[in-house]
């Protein structure tokens, strides 16, 4: 199957067998200047793999997707309004396309394949410029609206990031883009979420202390979501999240005890990904498979 992940700044596309083993993969830039263009940059991504012999194609998107008609809701960052991206690709390749979002699709991949192997539900949160989710409920993908990064951790807070209009929302205080402002408050304009992850490595007790209260407000999330559906696992990815791993993970799982319920709180489990910055992909074959096997 072919996937395509289509982020805000490239697209990534691949050969993916069943097993999730990546035999090939093209990667250019996000043409954003119109919906034109984007399908354009899809389509020519696409050809590249075709002489592959693909039996199916799955596309991971940065936008929702309607659950019943699979048209596109205004994307934050692309020109993909009101688009019905399964039925152009269908029309260009002649082939079984599935579509779906990608922290939805990252949520799938590392299900099947990844971290969260064998678990009925799961959260998944991926940390990088923003931050994204996806959820498995009852042993099954939830094909709706995940967008776990804009939970409110604190009241008032400091505004959300790109065209979010909320405040004190997780994505605002704990994506990578928060973690360099925090770094550039401490080292100035060098600072970035790599320098603070570097920095904290080495012992700098500020540095530390800066992601300590990131993965708290990570936790408190997480609290919330497991009194929501008390997830077997909840599985962090991203770029920002490998990067920051323990420094994060390990402020998040006491705080996320310290709000979930009774005894829901004894069983938080928050892992990192396994699939690194390779969930997109192969998430978005994985929907590929799905629409080949008729699934869905
Ligand atoms: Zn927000």
């Amino acid at each position: 199957v072919i996937g395509v992940d289509v982020g805000g700044t490239k697209i990534l596309a691949g050969l993916v067998d069943r097993a999730g083993s990546i035999l090939r993969t093209v990667e250019h830039e996000t043409p954003t200047a119109s919906e034109e263009a984007i399908l354009a940059g899809i389509g020519a991504a696409i050809r590249v793999l075709v002489d592959g012999k693909p039996k199916a194609i799955g596309l991971g998107v940065p936008c929702n997707l309607d659950p019943v008609t699979g048209i596109t809701h205004r994307a934050t960052n692309l020109p993909l309004d009101d688009v019905d991206l399964g039925h152009w690709a269908r029309d260009e390749f002649g082939l079984p396309v599935g579509v779906e979002n990608d922290g939805n699709a990252a949520a799938l991949a590392e299900w099947r394949l990844g971290a969260g192997r064998g678990a009925r539900d799961l959260v998944m949160l991926t940390l990088g410029t923003g931050i994204g989710g996806g959820l498995i409920l009852d042993g099954r993908l939830y094909r709706g609206w995940a967008e776990l990064g804009h939970v409110v951790v604190e009241a008032g807070g400091p505004p959300c990031q790109g065209s979010c209009h909320g405040h004190g929302h997780l994505e605002g205080v704990a994506s990578g883009e928060a973690a360099g402002r925090a770094a550039r408050e401490l080292y100035g304009a060098d600072g970035d979420a790599r320098v603070l992850v570097e920095r904290a490595r080495v012992g700098d007790e500020a540095a530390v202390a800066a992601l300590a209260g990131i993965g708290r407000l990570l936790g408190v999330a997480v609290g919330s979501f497991v009194n929501m559906f008390n997830p077997d696992v909840v599985v962090v990815g991203g770029g920002f999240g490998a990067a920051a791993g323990e420094l994060v993970l390990a402020p998040a799982r006491e705080a996320a005890r310290g709000e979930a319920i009774q005894p829901a709180d004894g069983g938080v489990t928050i892992v990192p990904a396994e699939l690194g910055e390779r969930a997109g992909l192969i998430g978005a074959a994985l929907v590929g498979f799905d629409a080949l096997d008729g699934a869905r």
